[in-house]
């Protein structure tokens, strides 16, 4: 079947019009942050407890300096925190010696950090710069394209190359929101909603389903 991206795209977009990032966030190593956080936890837990610790702790600085027991149990509740408060640590430590307290803009200097992968990366480089050169691609999008049929792949690297090679350039900065929404509305990982789904036609899914 030969879909028309764009008009893929042009449907979620009027679907979801308030498609945004849901992780809140004021400064660019706040998003650092709570994207870490946000590893196997929901936005909406890192959300309740970002503010808390960012009263206290706003700067690379402050992280690169925090004592390690104090963030974890700040950021207990997200799991994985021994880890996360390692990662966050580092991370921080990190951009205060080789970027001079600011978060770097580029995907290699992002990917030099600890704790930052390519997804966290492409979070961070189109929330904080605007630079949507790439997808990221998390639970929602992996499985939003293997079921419309984007790519078979598994690797969330590959997946995010064959999305590349799929959508114009202008449109990837919509794809990392929109399919995040869809995958939490419609989408979802039990029971999606593909009846009432506006982008069934174009889903190998849905379709094959039909035919059976
Ligand atoms: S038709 Fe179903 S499986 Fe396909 S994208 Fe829509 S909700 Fe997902």
């Amino acid at each position: 079947m030969n879909i028309d991206y764009t008009e893929l795209i042009n449907i979620l977009k009027n679907t979801y019009p308030d498609a945004t990032c849901s992780l809140d966030f004021n400064t660019p190593f706040e998003l650092v942050v709570a994207v870490m956080l946000s590893a196997q936890c929901t936005d909406e837990r890192v959300n309740k407890t970002t503010p808390a610790l960012f009263k206290e702790y706003k700067t690379p600085e402050d992280f690169a300096n925090i004592d390690l027991a104090v963030l974890e149990n700040f950021i207990h509740p997200c799991g994985f925190y021994n880890n996360k408060a390692k990662n966050i640590k580092a991370c921080a430590k990190k951009i205060v010696s080789d970027f001079n307290g600011n978060v770097p803009k580029t995907m290699e200097e992002l990917l030099c950090l600890p704790g930052v992968g390519r997804k966290s990366a492409n979070v961070i480089l189109l929330e904080v710069f605007g630079i949507a050169n790439g997808v990221a691609v998390d639970t929602h999008c992996k499985r939003i394209s293997n079921r419309i049929g984007l790519s078979s792949q598994s690797d969330p690297l590959k997946i995010e190359q064959d999305l590349i090679k799929i959508f114009p350039k202008e449109y990837l900065k919509d794809v990392n929101h929109l399919f995040v929404w869809h995958g939490r509305k419609t989408c979802t990982a039990r029971n999606p909603k593909c009846s009432e789904c506006k982008i069934n036609k174009f889903c190998n899914t849905w379709n094959n389903i039909q035919k059976n």
